[in-house]
């Protein structure tokens, strides 16, 4: 059944949604340091030359893109509805915390038993907040959440937000995606801590799957029901794109398709190379149209079919917006 997804230009129905890219980004920063070092961002060109690229991901044929930026990444919803304003595509914004240990630091002393007690959680109304009001005066509603767990594992604070955003997924109806090391298998860590939440596995992406080459461990993630983020194509020091390509014709030809979602984790503008000409020049198949001009033909060439490219780039999507 269609609903409705919020995106930075207003709603639109999950049946409209079109060809997806799951997990991506616009501007990706560390807020503090790129207010401070960083005048470049505050240009009017970062506005317009992030458009461009939106445009020409348009043009190739994706409708809407994920936008996974949420406290940690540096999301600033003004900034990302100019560039939005600019372009077609739909961007659908997130709400949650990205950390692999603490807590935002605002929440380090404020929540259940701590210093400033509250309870319940006080991260659940902030999220939920952005999800129903929309994020910061903007009227722009939160359409997914986000949280991470990394190599150091389950810690407290990863725990903590995981279980807030498991609570606004209750709350809400909202899907998760979780940044998740594969290489460790935090995917386990997170459908047990997810599911003793009560939330619908059919309702997570495991973000990052696609780093790894490890069939049994994808298979058993996808087998409780949740969707394959494969969605790091470009970031090729992790693991190369032939890898990437074989990993997920194999778990296609084990009959996965309807489970799998592609997309590069890249953006148009970021502060984790001195300069954004860095980003592009250093990593030159990190950008929206990697998959468009060279993943998709691999993939055509490893005996993916049409229809398992739609699954992949349309119902997986769309169905992750009408679970429940
Ligand atoms: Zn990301």
């Amino acid at each position: 059944m269609s609903r409705t997804v919020e995106t930075a230009r207003g709603p639109v129905r999950s049946d409209a949604l079109g060809k997806v890219l799951i997990h991506e980004h616009v501007f990706l920063m560390d807020m503090e340091y790129t207010f401070n070092y960083r005048a470049d961002f505050f240009e009017e060109k970062t506005i317009t030359e992030a458009a461009d690229r939106l445009n020409e991901l348009k043009a190739a044929g994706i409708d809407t893109i994920i936008d996974l930026t949420v406290l940690g990444l540096g999301r600033h919803i003004p900034t990302l509805a100019k560039a939005a304003a600019l372009t077609d595509l739909n961007i659908v914004v997130s709400t949650g915390a990205y950390t692999f240990s603490d807590v935002p630091a605002p929440f380090q002393f404020y929540g259940p038993g701590l210093l400033k007690h509250a309870e319940p959680e006080p991260m659940i109304a902030h999220f939920v907040g952005d999800i129903t009001q929309g994020i910061a005066g903007t009227g722009i509603k939160a359409g997914m959440l986000k949280c991470a767990i990394d190599a150091p594992g389950l810690t407290r604070g990863v725990e903590r937000v995981m279980r807030a955003v498991a609570r606004a997924n209750r709350e809400t109806g909202t899907p998760i995606t979780v940044h998740t090391a594969p290489l460790q298998h935090t995917g386990r860590d997170v459908q047990r801590v997810l599911g003793e939440e009560g939330v619908d596995l059919e309702h997570v992406v495991i973000g990052h799957c696609g780093d790894s080459a490890e069939i049994d461990y994808l298979v058993e993630l996808a087998d409780k029901g949740s969707i394959l983020g494969m969605d790091r194509f470009g970031i090729d020091f992790a693991i190369s794109m032939e890898q990437r390509v074989a990993t997920i014709a194999e778990l296609v030809r084990r009959g996965y398709a309807g489970q799998l979602t592609l997309s590069h984790d890249c953006c148009a503008w970021s502060d984790f190379f001195p300069a954004v000409a860095d980003y592009h020049a250093t990593m030159p198949n990190h950008n929206y149209l990697h998959i468009h001009n060279d993943v998709i033909p691999a993939l055509r060439e490893a005996g993916v079919s049409d229809g398992d490219l739609d699954r992949m780039f349309i119902d997986n999507p769309r169905r992750l917006f009408e679970v429940g």
